[in-house]
């Protein structure tokens, strides 16, 4: 069997995509999920790959997580920190659960769970861990300074870990991609997607899941070795319009 990889949010969306491109290659794959557990299901039935429950804001929910893949499949090499959600509304209107319940997804996230699988990684000279950040963590988005925080905090996160990682064979990676057609799109309203988004993409469309779990097949590789605290931009070529 291939290494052992977790993908957070692993059962919807781009980290459905990122589950199948894994298990496709050889990983054997956990995938994780928050609460929808009729759609994990389903998507664990399809697929053959099994799902876990569990709040990567919680951290002894993590501990406990990772340790039941562990006990199932073996000790994690690849852990994708992909799961993360939406609270859209703009700052004057922000209130202090949008922001906090976007920052313990999207960035407390990354600790909890990079946190409950660094020693193992440490103690065997191997890891691999890609977070899924955001191109609106890079550039800053309106209506979105919860999201845009975080998300330009999992490139600190990822900078500054990489340094760690080093020197035991464990790069720490980032993907930024731009705007994915998945269900966090469908909160987007029709005309602003058709007025103020798609006219800012040079390519002329959405990406679509698959593309962002291209990159981080390439990332998670034995032999990318060398690629480390890097940001690998998906975005149609928004730069950063
Ligand atoms: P979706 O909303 O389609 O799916 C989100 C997934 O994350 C679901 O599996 C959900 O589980 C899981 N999840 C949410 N919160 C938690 C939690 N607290 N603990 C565990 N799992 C959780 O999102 P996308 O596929 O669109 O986005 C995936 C990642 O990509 C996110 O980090 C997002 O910020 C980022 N991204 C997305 C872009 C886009 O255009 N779509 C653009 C740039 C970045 P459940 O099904 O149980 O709810």
């Amino acid at each position: 069997m291939g290494r052992v990889a977790i993908v957070t949010g692993g059962t919807r969306g781009i980290g459905a995509a990122i589950s199948r491109a894994l298990k496709d290659a050889g990983y054997a794959v956990a995938a994780n999920y928050a609460g929808n557990e009729e759609r994990a299901n389903a998507f664990g039935a399809q697929t053959g790959i099994p799902v876990f429950q569990w709040d990567v804001g919680d951290f002894a929910a993590c501990e406990a997580g990772v340790a039941e893949v562990e006990a199932a499949l073996g000790p994690v090499e690849v852990l994708v920190n992909n799961a993360g959600i939406t609270r859209d509304v703009m700052f004057h209107k922000m209130t202090p659960q949008q922001w906090n319940e976007v920052l313990t997804t999207n960035l407390t996230g990354l600790f909890n769970m990079t946190r409950n699988v660094w020693e193992g990684m440490r103690e065997r000279s191997f890891g691999r861990i890609v977070s899924i950040s955001s191109i609106n963590g890079q550039k800053g988005q309106a209506g979105q300074v919860n999201y845009s925080a975080a998300k330009a905090g999992d490139l600190g996160f990822t900078r500054a870990l990489a340094l760690e990682g080093a020197g035991r064979n464990i790069t720490v990676n980032a993907i930024c991609p731009g705007y994915i057609d998945t269900e966090m799109m469908a909160t987007i309203p029709e005309d602003v997607m058709r007025e103020a988004i798609l006219p800012k993409i040079p390519v002329g469309r959405l990406g679509e899941a698959q593309e962002i779990a291209r990159c981080v097949l390439f990332l998670v590789a034995d032999d990318a070795a060398f690629v480390t605290g890097s940001t690998l931009s998906a975005n149609g070529g928004q730069y950063f319009a």
